[in-house]
Order: structure tokens, then C-alpha cells, then sequence
């Protein structure tokens, strides 16, 4: 048996990189050595911070994959966000909790919870299989969990995701509220990105019925800070749609510490994001009071007004 490549989405995110890395450590631990951890793309500064913190190497990064290889697939479902040649590699396992978008000719280990991070399904799979998480494993995990659910204020986040986040942080002996914020503000750093990485740290496309669209994010600690941008952003996102053809790009400046977003979107479909939120645009911008999830507060409300 050949190697078995583990990676989640393109622009990878904390719980992205983190699963790659702690599904590897998984995988030897059920007796798959020959597996390697992945990334789809760069990595961002809050996963910088917890892998300098930890003292892990980033995953290898790739584009594509020889057909026939053999992967797994953590922290997202949609062929959209993966390799181009996905119809042509063998998928052993996916471990994920977003929308099941993906299926295949065969059958496969399939895990998916609607709770808030991959690492809270990943750390019941060690339980379940009675596996030890060490402190490094355990730090990891709850950095994922910290960072996929704000710290345990998102609406995505679960009483599971909590119950893990406290157990895990007694093995990884640290205090997760203190830690977790400064891995927050490591990631709201955006001093060293072009406006072009800025909008592409976390963006994601959609297509809701005819309307071609990316909704992106990004953490900060003061929405003012990165709307001293706003006329930079706006220049880089026209390019953006431009170049994609797409109808509706929303921007997502998300304040961690107050759990609000302002928005800057711009395309010819900009009313669904008027409609959907009751609010008007005023030079392409609105504050969204309460809105931080993506997944759940942007998406299932853009689909509908779509
Ligand atoms: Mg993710
Ligand atoms: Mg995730
Ligand atoms: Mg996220």
C-alpha cells in the first residue's frame, strides 16, 4: 500500500491545518504509518501562532495528487474547495462538519457531526477507539476548536464542543480562555498580506441558484483598523469579480471580541445582502450585529434571498 495523503480545504484555516496534522497522529496510532499531512494552500497567522506555540512543522503543501492516490479528507466536503483531479484519487475517510456536497462510486468511512470543529469529531474518535491524546495532540485540537468557534461564542459551537475544549485543555494544561484570545489576535494580524491575500485568507465560493458569489472573512480586534482599507478592499474585490465573473462577492470583517461584522460587498447582486439582512448598503458597507458564522448566519440567509 502506497502513502495516504490527509488534507482539508483550499485557504486552509486552523481547524484545516490542525486536522491534517492530528489525523495523521490518529491514522499511526491505528496502525496506517505511511501517512503524510497536507495543505491545500498557505497558512494563515492564528495557525501560525499555535504551530510556533506547539512546535510542529506545517504540512507539505500540494496542489494536485498523481489518480489513483490514496487520501483523506478533513474539515470539508465540497469537491469545490479540494484537488482538481478529486474524481481520480481513492478517498479513504472523511472526517468533516459542514454540508455533505461530495459522494463517490464506493464506499468510503464517512464522518460528519454538526458540531463545531472537525477536532471535537476527531477527539471522540480517539476516545472511541481508546487512543491516548498527548499534550501536543491535545494542545492542537483545542486550538482548532478555539479557533472554529471563537471561543466557544459561535452559534456553531456545541455543548460537545465545550465538553472537549474543557477536557482537552486539562491534558494540554492550559488555560484555554487566556490562550485562545491570543491566538485570536495572532490571526487578526494582517500587517504582512497584500489586499489580495487579505481577501483570499478565507474566502469560500458559492453558487446560490444563478448567483456566482465568494463570501470571505477575516478575525479582528477593531472593525475601524481594517476599514482604514475599505477603498483598497473594494479596488481588490472589483478585480476579483472581474476576473471570475462572479455576481456577488460579500467581504466579512468579523470583531472577536464584541461578535459583530461589517460587511463590504459589491456586485450586481449586492440586494440579496440588503434583503437578507434588512439593512442598506452605504458605500457597499453595513454592520451586521451578531453575525460571526459563516456557516451559519450567512450562508443558509444568502441561500434563501438568493
Ligand atoms: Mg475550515
Ligand atoms: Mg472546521
Ligand atoms: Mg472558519
Amino acid at each position: 500500500m502506497g502513502k495516504t495523503y490527509i488534507f482539508g480545504h483550499k485557504n486552509p484555516d486552523t481547524d484545516s491545518i490542525i486536522s491534517s496534522i492530528v489525523m495523521a497522529d490518529f491514522e499511526r496510532k491505528m496502525g496506517n504509518e505511511d501517512v503524510i499531512s497536507c495543505r491545500l494552500g498557505m497558512v494563515n497567522k492564528e495557525t501560525e501562532y499555535v504551530l510556533n506555540y506547539v512546535g510542529v512543522q506545517e504540512p507539505e503543501l500540494i496542489e494536485d495528487l498523481e489518480d489513483g492516490a490514496e487520501v483523506i479528507i478533513v474539515d470539508t466536503a465540497n469537491p469545490g474547495e479540494l484537488i482538481p483531479n478529486l474524481s481520480n484519487v481513492k478517498i479513504k475517510k472523511i472526517v468533516d462538519h459542514h454540508q455533505v456536497l461530495l459522494n463517490t462510486a464506493y464506499p468510503l468511512f464517512y464522518r460528519a457531526e454538526p458540531v463545531g470543529c472537525t477536532e471535537t469529531i476527531m477527539y471522540k474518535l480517539y476516545k472511541e477507539n481508546n487512543l491516548e491524546i498527548n499534550k501536543k495532540i491535545a494542545t492542537l485540537m483545542l486550538s482548532a476548536i478555539i479557533s472554529d468557534t471563537l471561543l466557544l461564542k459561535s452559534p456553531t459551537c456545541t455543548p460537545d464542543d465545550v465538553k472537549a475544549v474543557k477536557e482537552l485543555s486539562k491534558i494540554a494544561e492550559i488555560e484555554y480562555e487566556k490562550y485562545g484570545l491570543e491566538m485570536l489576535k495572532a490571526g487578526t494580524d494582517l500587517s504582512s498580506f497584500t489586499i489580495e491575500q487579505i481577501l483570499n485568507l478565507d474566502a469560500k465560493s458559492y453558487k446560490f441558484k444563478e448567483t456566482n458569489s465568494i463570501i470571505a472573512q477575516v478575525n479582528t480586534a477593531s472593525i475601524p483598523e481594517v476599514m482604514k482599507m475599505k477603498e483598497d478592499l473594494e479596488k481588490g474585490i472589483n478585480k476579483i469579480i472581474k476576473e471570475k465573473n462572479l455576481d456577488l462577492f460579500m467581504f466579512l470583517i468579523t470583531d472577536i471580541i464584541n461578535s459583530n461584522s461589517q460587511t463590504i460587498t459589491l456586485g450586481r447582486r449586492a440586494d440579496i445582502v440588503e434583503k437578507a439582512y434588512k439593512v442598506k448598503l452605504e458605500n457597499n458597507t453595513a454592520l451586521l450585529p451578531g453575525v460571526v458564522s459563516r456557516k451559519k448566519q450567512v450562508i443558509p440567509i444568502i441561500t434563501e434571498n438568493a
